[in-house]
């Protein structure tokens, strides 16, 4: 469980020197393309924590409404729970995955300053939908902004590792499963010390 604690400190650092001293809260601080992969290896364990816009992993930000989207939301966290088509790991480590963990935007949030005078318990589910209007239907998905726009979805993978003294890098696939991601910005916590990478499509392979 160290390397929870250390993966934590690790993404905590990384908000933290990413949004300076805004609200930690804050979605919509992300830049779509640009995804954020924190690892850390102690012992023979090896935690992977991946996050990315939703707009690169599922292909839109806001709650999947129509079958389509939910459809193409599922296929997503389905992808996700793929961790072996995202990553490359050193086969000579012999890790095996152990555990998974799919962080995905809670799609009923409990948004404080919610309107509980109104009594009566509207639909919310079917709130401000005028998505019937089929010949709009492109237009209709500008709604999102109405919910700050921004959503990021990830996940946190744990493997323990036969030799984790032959771990010695780390290869992000994904780049050929998400096109539309061009960067990732890679921080590290080895036995050795902290590493640092941004990692693109061309160049997609951490080394130590
Ligand atoms: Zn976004």
């Amino acid at each position: 469980m160290k390397a929870v604690t250390l993966l934590l400190a690790l993404a905590t650092f990384g908000a933290q020197a990413n949004h300076e001293h805004e609200e930690s809260h804050s979605h919509g601080a992300h830049e779509h393309g640009h995804g954020l992969l924190n690892f850390v290896v102690d012992g023979n364990q090896l935690m992977i924590e991946l996050q990315a816009p939703a707009a690169d992993l599922v292909g839109f930000e806001h709650a999947a409404t129509t079958a389509e989207e939910k459809a193409q939301y599922a296929k997503a966290l389905a992808q996700l729970k793929q961790p072996e088509t995202l990553f490359g790991i050193a086969p000579a480590a012999a890790c095996q995955l152990a555990h998974q963990e799919i962080k995905a935007p809670q799609p009923e949030e409990d948004h404080e300053g919610h309107d509980h005078d109104a009594a009566h318990d509207e639909d919310h589910a079917n709130h401000d939908h005028d998505a019937d209007h089929e010949e709009h239907e492109g237009h209709d998905h500008d709604a999102a902004h109405k919910h700050d726009g921004h959503a990021d979805l990830g996940a946190i993978y744990t493997y323990n590792c036969t030799a984790p003294a032959r771990l010695n890098g780390l290869t992000a696939k994904l780049f050929s499963v998400y096109p539309s991601l061009s960067k990732l910005t890679v921080q590290g916590i080895l036995p050795s010390g902290q590493t640092a990478a941004e990692l693109t499509p061309t160049a997609n392979t951490v080394n130590w």
